[in-house]
C-alpha cells in the first residue's frame, strides 16, 4: 500500500512543476561528433603516438620550464577529464618556436609552440587551441585519415604481417606515412577541422571557458596570416573550414547557459616566462647535403614510372638488375648510384643530393665481423652523415638469394624542400669479410610507388 503524500512533499512537487513550466523552450540538441572509420585500435593510436613523440622530442626544441609545464597541465585537466576526450594518456609540451602552431599526435601527445602563447589575448584562447587539439586526438583524426588513404595496404600491415618489426611508425614509414609536413597523420581535412571546433567548444564550455575565444583566436590568426608567415604552419595542417565564429556561436546556443569564469590568473606571468626563454634555435638543417634545400619536389604527374623492363649491372662483387630507364653512375671506392633522371637534386648553394633511387656500396673489412655488427656500423654512418635522419624500426634479418641480410628503415629530411624521405638500408653479406650495402631513397609522398622497384632490385642482387 502506498503511503499518502505528506503536505511538504506535495508542496515540493507543486513548486517543481511550476519551475519546469517557467523554463524556456527546450534547447536544440548539442551534436557531439564521434570518431570515424579506423583500421587502428585505440591502443595502436597510443603506441603510434608514443613512438612519434619520441621522435618529436629528439628533433624539436622542447621547453623545460616547470612552471609553464604545470600551467599547461592545469589548463588541460578540466578538458581531458571529460568522457568525450576518450581517456587517452594525454601529454602536453611547449615547443620553443615563435611560429604560431600546435599539433597533436594520435593517442595523446600534444605540442604547443610558444609563439601561440605570445599571440594569444587571454587564457581562454590558449585553452581553445588545447581543446581543439585534444578533439583531434579524441576523434582519432590522424589514424582515421591514414585508414582512409591506405584502404588496402594497412589492414595486413597493422595486423602484424610485417615480420620482425614491432615499430608501428616504422611500418607506416614503409607506406610512406611519417611525420613530415604533409603527413596524412597531421594534415587535417576541413571536415576534421569543423569537428575539432565543435567538440572543442563543448569541452571548453563544460570546463568553464567561453568557447567563442577558440574561434576568435583562429580568426585572429587568419587575419594576420596575410602579413606574417609565422602562422602558415598552423593553416597548412589545420585548414580553415570557414565561418568558424558563426559555427561556434550556433553551437553555444545549444549549450545550457553558463557564466564562463574559469581563469588561473597566471596568463600574464606565463607570457612573461615565454618572452624570457632563450631565442629558439635555428630550424634543423634540411637536405641530405646538410644545407637548407631550395629544390621543389616534382609534381607527381612528372615522375616517370620505373620501367618494368630490366637491365643488368655487374661489379666484381655482385650483379643486380634495375629498371631500363634508370641510369648507372660509378662513384668513389666501389660505390655506384642507380637513379631515375630526376633522382639527383640540386639543393642550391652548389650542393646536390639524391632524392630518388639507390646507392650501392661494396665494403671489405680486414677481419671477419658478424653481419649484424657491420650493418649496425653502416647504419650509424648513414645517421651521422645525414642530419635529422632517424632509424625508425628494429633491424630485420632476411636472406637475399641465400645471403644473410640486415634491413634498416630510416626517415629524415628529404633533398626536396620541406619534404621528408624514407630510406631503406639493406646490408648483404658476401663473405665473412665482404658486404654489399644497398640504400634506397624516396620522398615519403612517393615511397609506396617506388617500393616494388626497390624490392625487385634487392631480390635480384646476387653475390659473385
Ligand atoms: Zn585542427
Amino acid at each position: 500500500m502506498r503511503k499518502p503524500k505528506s503536505w511538504v512533499q506535495l508542496a515540493a512537487t507543486l513548486i517543481l512543476t511550476a519551475a519546469l513550466a517557467l523554463q524556456p523552450a527546450a534547447l536544440a540538441q548539442t551534436k557531439i561528433p564521434k570518431p570515424g572509420f579506423n583500421f587502428f585500435s585505440k591502443d595502436q593510436d597510443i603506441k603510434l603516438g608514443q613512438e612519434a613523440a619520441a621522435q618529436v622530442d629528439r628533433e624539436m626544441p622542447i621547453v623545460h620550464n616547470a612552471e609553464m609545464d604545470a600551467w599547461l597541465k592545469k589548463l588541460a585537466e578540466p578538458l581531458i577529464s571529460q568522457p568525450e576526450a576518450g581517456g587517452y594518456p594525454y601529454q602536453f609540451k611547449w615547443v620553443n618556436d615563435d611560429n604560431i602552431n600546435a599539433f597533436a599526435l594520435p593517442g595523446g601527445p600534444v605540442y604547443m609552440n610558444t609563439g601561440l602563447l605570445k599571440h594569444a589575448d587571454d587564457e581562454a584562447q590558449v585553452v581553445g587551441v588545447l581543446a581543439h587539439e585534444i578533439s583531434h586526438v579524441a576523434l582519432r583524426h590522424g589514424t582515421n585519415q591514414a585508414s582512409k588513404a591506405n584502404l588496402f595496404s594497412l589492414p595486413a600491415m597493422i595486423g602484424g604481417a610485417m615480420l620482425g618489426d614491432n615499430s608501428l611508425l616504422g611500418q607506416l614509414g614503409q607506406l610512406g606515412i611519417g611525420l613530415g609536413l604533409n603527413s596524412v597523420l597531421l594534415k587535417y581535412s576541413r571536415g576534421a577541422e569543423s569537428q575539432a571546433d565543435q567538440l572543442g567548444a563543448l569541452l571548453m564550455h563544460r570546463a568553464g571557458y567561453n568557447p567563442i575565444e577558440m574561434a576568435n583566436f583562429f580568426e585572429k590568426l587568419e587575419a594576420i596570416s596575410g602579413n606574417q608567415s609565422g602562422v602558415a604552419a598552423w593553416f597548412s595542417s589545420h585548414p580553415n573550414p570557414g565561418n568558424r565564429v558563426k559555427n561556434v556561436q550556433k553551437e553555444i546556443l545549444t549549450f545550457d547557459h553558463r557564466n564562463y569564469t574559469r581563469d588561473t590568473g597566471q596568463f600574464a606571468r606565463m607570457k612573461a616566462l615565454a618572452a624570457k626563454l632563450p631565442p629558439p634555435p635555428k630550424q634543423p638543417q634540411q637536405g641530405a647535403a646538410g644545407q637548407a634545400s631550395t629544390a621543389q619536389i616534382p609534381p607527381v604527374s612528372e615522375l616517370e614510372a620505373p620501367s618494368s623492363r630490366a637491365k643488368g649491372f655487374e661489379s666484381t662483387m655482385y650483379t643486380m638488375s634495375y629498371p631500363e630507364n634508370w641510369q648507372v653512375s660509378q662513384g668513389e671506392q666501389g660505390s655506384v648510384t642507380i637513379l631515375p633522371k630526376y633522382g639527383v637534386v640540386n639543393t642550391g648553394n652548389g650542393g646536390s643530393a639524391i632524392g630518388y633511387g639507390s646507392i650501392i656500396t661494396e665494403r671489405s673489412n680486414n677481419s671477419s665481423q658478424r653481419i649484424e655488427e657491420v650493418a649496425a656500423a653502416i647504419s650509424q654512418d648513414v645517421v651521422k652523415n645525414n642530419p635529422g635522419i632517424q632509424i625508425t624500426a628494429e633491424p630485420q634479418r632476411v636472406t637475399v638469394n641465400g645471403k644473410r641480410t640486415v634491413l634498416y628503415m630510416l626517415n629524415g629530411p628529404s633533398a626536396f624542400q620541406g619534404q621528408r624521405e624514407v630510406v631503406v638500408l639493406a646490408v648483404v653479406e658476401r663473405s665473412p669479410t665482404d658486404t654489399v650495402s644497398v640504400i634506397f631513397v624516396a620522398p615519403e609522398r612517393d615511397y609506396r610507388k617506388f617500393e616494388p622497384t626497390f624490392k625487385n632490385m634487392l631480390n635480384s642482387t646476387r653475390m659473385r
